[in-house]
This record gives structure tokens, C-alpha cells and sequence, in this order.
């Protein structure tokens, strides 16, 4: 057995922390290798390392004094250190980071400082070796994630250290240049570090005890996801629902390598674990796995006779859309009917050129634009070719006076998808919710 552990900003922000950590990872000799993150908040009001150090980035871009901000990262790491009662010292390494700073270091190496330097702490404190992601993990010329260089020197690596701490966040381009990963990244360099570790388990130890059915903000006490497949998590983190960095899960599911989310403040709580298929997943405690929504959709309606015989005439519509950059969400269609479902923020500065460019690509009889939609994600294995889900679902709606505008089922069966008015978001998830889980 051989594990992967990653610990998120809030499981590393001071040295209590670093002790429950510690504690997690000695109580199993399978918990070879840590990916860590660099210190996060401590409480509400805090302010996460990654981001003073972007303060520092900024104000040397200025050409400003970065005292202040970069004061307060040696503090952070020097209280950590001194309460762990650890002989190191990271002085030497401040001073570079402080003059490369000045210097104008380009962003990423800068954001990359924080996971860089917990990491060494990390690694002294539990007497694992410190495995640079700079040598390790490898973006292409294009800024992207170069798989196979880093599967094939990582795992060399990792074998010959044994045990190790590996920063999350960064890794470098073929330039020898640092890149980061976009905010939160750290989650997919342990996927990254699972996979070439070839685990049996990458566990993602953060701060609530794996994901709930439903938001919590919205729906009282929802019920936790006890398992959930790869599939099923990625259409409810699509729709907003967010316990980890969405890229994250594409290295560890290839590799068939579940993940586990565990709450490092609550190492006893299960979790959640995530599956590559539904397979090898216990059966399902409801018909659903989890409901996630999102508001802020706008529906275009266009209208044509005899639409359904034309030849191009949906082409035609996406590709507009195309030339104004704007992504498809859902496209719902009737005989002479089609609807195209697309994010507001993105419709509204493109609206009046949007639709010009539309009358003019496929002549509508009738063309309008209704705002306001909101979208609701039903999600679940246990729905695959089981009857009466759908009947559920719109009967909860029904019951709650919601009016459905839009229905999407994908055809893999596992998610329904409804368009409601935003107004009645939160009614509607609710009452989902309730209908499934009593
Ligand atoms: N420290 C980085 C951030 O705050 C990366 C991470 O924590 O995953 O986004």
C-alpha cells in the first residue's frame, strides 16, 4: 500500500497545524509522500501567504518597497518553525527570495514561494527528504502540463527518495523558469505526485469532511457524499459545487487511482471517497448523489418555420457564438424551436452584436433573450436507468411552485438538468433535495 497525501493552505497555517499533520501522516507507514500548500488562514480575516506574496510581486512591479508584506511571510514561517522547535533556519533562503523579488522575478516564481518554503519545513519536521517541484514537474513550451516528461522523472525520483515532501503549485518550463498552476493548484500536483507514485490512493486532507449532497448555504444540513465517481463529481463541481481544483481530477482517474477528501481537523470523519467508476462503488445511500446549481444564465430563443429541415442551421447559430467567444451551455430544441443556453457575464457586453450577427446567419421568424435563468444540476448513478427519477424531480418542483423552463437530460443518464427562474433557485434546490433525501 502506498499513499499520497496533500495538505491544503488551512491544514498548514501554523505550527498546531503542522502537529495534527504530522500526526496523520506517521500513523501509516503507506503515507510516503506529501504535497503541501503554502500556509493559508488561520482565521476568517487572515491573509493566505500565496497572496502577500503576490502583494510583494505587485509592489516591486511598482517599483515600491515590499517590507511590509514580505515582513509578515518571514514572521509567518519563523513562528512555525520556533513553536515546532525546529533546528532550521530559512534565513538564507528569505534574503534570496526578498532580493529576486526586487529584482522583478516574474510572477508565478513568486506566487511559488509559499508552498516552496512550507514544504522545507514540512520535510524537516517529519524527516522526509524535500523534493523540489521545480526538478520534478514539467510544463511544455506552451505553459502546459507536460505529463509524460513528469510522470517518467518524478517517478525516478520519487523512488529513490523514499519519502518525501514535494511543494504543490509549481513545477518549471522548459526554460528552467518557474509556472504555477492557476490559484489552488496544489491539489493537482498531488494528482500528479499520485500518479507517479503509481498509489493506491491520493488523499486530499483539507478542512470539511469531504462534500455534502447539496450547499450548504442553501439546503439546512445536507447529508455528506460518502462516494462519489469521477464522473458524478465532475457535473456537480461544473455546477459550482467545489472541494477541489477541477484539473486535478484528470492525472489521478486516468491512472484509476481513487481519491479520498479527508478534513485534517477531523482526521476520524471518513470523508468523501471518489471513484473512477461506478463499478467498484458501493451502492448509493440515495437514488441521488449530490444537487448543484448556478445562477446567472441567459436562454437565446430562436424561432423558425420549418427549422427542422434545414440543412447548417444549428452550425450556423454556434458559430456566431463562436466568433464572439462565447461558450454554449445547453442547447435545447424543438421542430422549429432552438434554444441555446449561455452565461450572462459572457452574453451581455457581445448582446446587440450577438444578435445582429444571428438574424443575419439564419433569418428567425422570432429571436428574444430571457436572463435570469438559473440552473440546477440532479445528479447520480443510482439514476442510470432507473424509473421515476425525472417524475421526482419535477414533481418536488412542481409541489414547490417552481416553473421549469428548460429540461436537459444527458444522455449518459446520470444528471438532469433544469432551467428555473433565478428567484426560485434556493426554493428549488431545497425542495430537490428533500424529495430525494427525507
Ligand atoms: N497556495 C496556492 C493558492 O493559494 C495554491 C494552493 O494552495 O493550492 O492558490
Amino acid at each position: 500500500m502506498l499513499k499520497v497525501l496533500k495538505f491544503g493552505g488551512s491544514s498548514l497555517a501554523d505550527a498546531d497545524q503542522f502537529r495534527k499533520v504530522a500526526a496523520i501522516v506517521k500513523a501509516d507507514p503507506a503515507n510516503r509522500f506529501v504535497v503541501a500548500s503554502a500556509p493559508g488562514k488561520r482565521f476568517p480575516e487572515d491573509v493566505k501567504v500565496t497572496d502577500l506574496l503576490l502583494e510583494c510581486y505587485q509592489l516591486a512591479r511598482a517599483k515600491k518597497p515590499i517590507d511590509e508584506p514580505f515582513g509578515k511571510i518571514e514572521t509567518r514561517f519563523r513562528e512555525i518553525i520556533a513553536d515546532l522547535g525546529l533546528n532550521l533556519s530559512l534565513e538564507s533562503e528569505f534574503a534570496t527570495i526578498r532580493l529576486v523579488i526586487k529584482n522583478r522575478a516574474g510572477r508565478d516564481y513568486v506566487a511559488s514561494r509559499g508552498e516552496y518554503l512550507n514544504s522545507m519545513i514540512l520535510a524537516e519536521y517529519l524527516g522526509y527528504a524535500f523534493l523540489d517541484a521545480e526538478d520534478s514537474i514539467f510544463f511544455t513550451e506552451e505553459g502546459v502540463l507536460d505529463l509524460a516528461r513528469t510522470d517518467s522523472s518524478l517517478e525516478v525520483l520519487l523512488s529513490e527518495a523514499g519519502r518525501a515532501v514535494i511543494p504543490g503549485f509549481y513545477g518549471s518550463m522548459p526554460n528552467g523558469t518557474i509556472r504555477t498552476f492557476s490559484r489552488g493548484g496544489s491539489d493537482i500536483s498531488g494528482s500528479i505526485v499520485a500518479r507517479a507514485a503509481k498509489a493506491d490512493l491520493y488523499e486530499n486532507w483539507t478542512d470539511v469532511s469531504g462534500m455534502l449532497m447539496a450547499d450548504p448555504r442553501v439546503v439546512s444540513n445536507p447529508e455528506p457524499i460518502p462516494c462519489i465517481t469521477y464522473r458524478e463529481l465532475r457535473e456537480l463541481s461544473y455546477m459550482g459545487a467545489s472541494v477541489m481544483h477541477e484539473e486535478a481530477i484528470f492525472p489521478v482517474r486516468e491512472a484509476g487511482i481513487p481519491i479520498n477528501i479527508r478534513n485534517t481537523n477531523c482526521p476520524e470523519a471518513p470523508g468523501t471517497m471518489i471513484l473512477s467508476s461506478g463499478e467498484n462503488a458501493p451502492a448509493p445511500n440515495h437514488v441521488i448523489t449530490g444537487i448543484a446549481g448556478k445562477v446567472g444564465f441567459s436562454a437565446i430563443y430562436i424561432e423558425k418555420a420549418l427549422m427542422n429541415g434545414q440543412k447548417g442551421f444549428g452550425r450556423r447559430v454556434l458559430q456566431v457564438l463562436e466568433e464572439h467567444q462565447i461558450s454554449f451551455e445547453h442547447l435545447p430544441s424543438g421542430i422549429d424551436t432552438m434554444t441555446v443556453v449561455v452565461e450572462t457575464a459572457a452574453l451581455k457586453p457581445e448582446l446587440d452584436a450577438v444578435l445582429a450577427a444571428l438574424k443575419k446567419a439564419v433569418d428567425p421568424d422570432h429571436i428574444a433573450v430571457h436572463d435570469d435563468l438559473a440552473l440546477l444540476a440532479v445528479v447520480g448513478r443510482g439514476m442510470v436507468r432507473s424509473e421515476g427519477t425525472a417524475f421526482r424531480v419535477f414533481r418536488a418542483l412542481a409541489e414547490a411552485k417552481v416553473n421549469v423552463r428548460m429540461i436537459d437530460q444527458g444522455s449518459s443518464e446520470l444528471n438532469i438538468i433544469v432551467g428555473i427562474d433565478a428567484a426560485h433557485y434556493a426554493k428549488a434546490l431545497d425542495a430537490v433535495y428533500r424529495e430525494f433525501v427525507k
